[in-house]
């Protein structure tokens, strides 16, 4: 089930702080990350696989880079999986050793590389061509491949990443010629690595992925190449809707674990979820700033929009909303739930009953820590927001709200032009 909220004198509650007293100390649009939700998803999806077999958790940081949020989970012993230089170096930041970074990037320049492979970080390669460029740069490096498994999953076509024909990975014909290639070249191979895509909520593609897997790591050790792991990727789905099932981990992990320790000799599982980590651990809050009645449609317009939280408007994604000062009151009328980009398709959330709204009022967006700040954008000029931690019922900010100076810093006005 979706994560529900304790509500204290009609008032939501994130992390034991008043939703209320967040949005006014703070201001809003702010996202709230729960310390205590981080570690626990941490635990659950490590402890769901530790009890069968080695397990290494590369969170996936592109879900949420905050730098704070790092040190939650380098503190509870977590990996990194980055897919830039920039993450890299965040998360170098943020403590991380680089033994427990790994790259996986897509399409990269070779001066991206050379960093990452002085760096010591170990990388994941994605194509022959990426191999045989490292091979110039750093030809003893430790590596893994991606493949494309031809299974895909996710919760919208533009972020399943893993089917037949896909733009990631070493296509199933060619792993292992590339296998043998990268023997050759002189690299550390480490293993094998696949990631069907983001929010899926079954079972079925994971197993099947692992079954390609598997298939490849006995023939690859044909080539008397061991492997020490095999990375499934993320991908790892949560409810976004109040009723919806949650993925059973304890069934995915005993699955998994048992297909590789009964038909390999591999004692590794890596997984990379990024999602199932950060998501229901961060609630936007957004001020109403106006309310409308347009007709056919009543509107609750925010001040958070696209540029704020773009997943509604980029995937059709559903997130719960909720007016967390009237929390747990009677609904009495839909609203679109929109904000203060100047685009129809700015939106956060379609035909939502609601208690009745008023400027002013603080509108909850559930399950924003996943892709939410983290994809923000300076459209329409407005300023990327604030970030708080709560913990034990204390709220500490965590990134400073962005000025509009702050925007102009990069730019240059010629000469002829002032
Ligand atoms: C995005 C990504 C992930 C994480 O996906 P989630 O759905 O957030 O778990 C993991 N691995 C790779 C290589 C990715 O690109």
């Amino acid at each position: 089930m979706m994560r529900e909220f304790e509500s204290k004198d009609g008032v939501m509650m994130i992390g034991g702080k008043s939703a209320v007293e967040i949005a006014e100390e703070f201001g809003t649009p702010v996202y709230v990350i729960d310390e205590a939700r981080v570690r626990e998803n941490y635990r659950n999806i490590y402890g769901a696989f530790s009890r069968f077999m080695d397990t290494k958790i590369h969170y996936a940081c592109k879900a949420n880079t905050n730098l704070a949020l790092l040190r939650i989970l380098e503190q509870e012993g977590s990996g990194i999986d980055a897919v830039s230089i920039g993450e890299v170096k965040t998360c170098l930041k943020a403590g991380f050793t680089p033994d427990r970074i790994m790259y996986t990037g897509v399409n990269v320049s070779n001066q991206e590389l050379k960093e990452v492979a002085d760096l010591g970080v170990m990388i994941n390669l994605d194509s022959v061509s990426e191999m045989e460029r490292l091979a110039e740069i750093a030809p003893q490096h430790e590596i893994s491949f991606r493949i494309t498994p031809g299974v895909g999953s996710g919760h919208s076509a533009k972020v399943i990443t893993g089917s037949k024909g896909a733009k990631f990975g070493i296509p199933l014909d060619e792993v292992i010629n590339t296998y043998a290639r990268a023997k050759d070249l002189g690299f550390k191979i480490k293993g094998i690595h696949a990631h069907i895509g983001s929010g899926g909520q079954v079972v079925e593609p994971f197993m099947d992925m692992m079954e390609v897997l598997i298939n490849l790591v006995n023939e690859i050790k044909e080539l008397g190449i061991d492997l020490d792991f095999i990375d499934m990727g993320g991908g790892i789905g949560v409810p976004y809707r109040p009723q919806e099932e949650e993925m059973d981990v304890g069934e995915l992990a005993m699955n998994l674990t048992d297909m590789i320790q009964e038909e390999t000799d591999i004692k590794t599982i890596i997984l990379e979820p990024g999602r199932y980590i950060v998501c229901d651990a961060v609630v936007l809050l957004t001020g109403v700033n106006d309310v409308k009645d347009a007709g056919i449609k009543k509107y609750v317009g925010c001040d958070a929009g696209f540029n704020t939280l773009i997943r509604p408007a980029m995937y059709d994604s559903y997130h719960h909303v909720a007016l967390a000062n009237k929390f747990g009151k009677a609904c009495t009328q839909k609203y679109d739930v929109v904000g203060p980009i100047c685009e129809s398709g700015d939106y956060l959330a379609h035909d939502r009953v609601l208690p009745e709204p008023v400027e002013g009022d603080i509108v909850a967006v559930y399950n924003a820590g996943a892709y939410g700040f983290s994809m923000s954008s300076n459209y329409n000029s407005r300023p990327l927001c604030r970030e708080v931690l709560v913990n034990d019922g204390k709220a500490e900010l965590v990134r400073e709200a962005e000025t509009v100076e702050e925007m102009w810093r990069h730019q240059i006005i010629p000469e002829r032009l002032a």
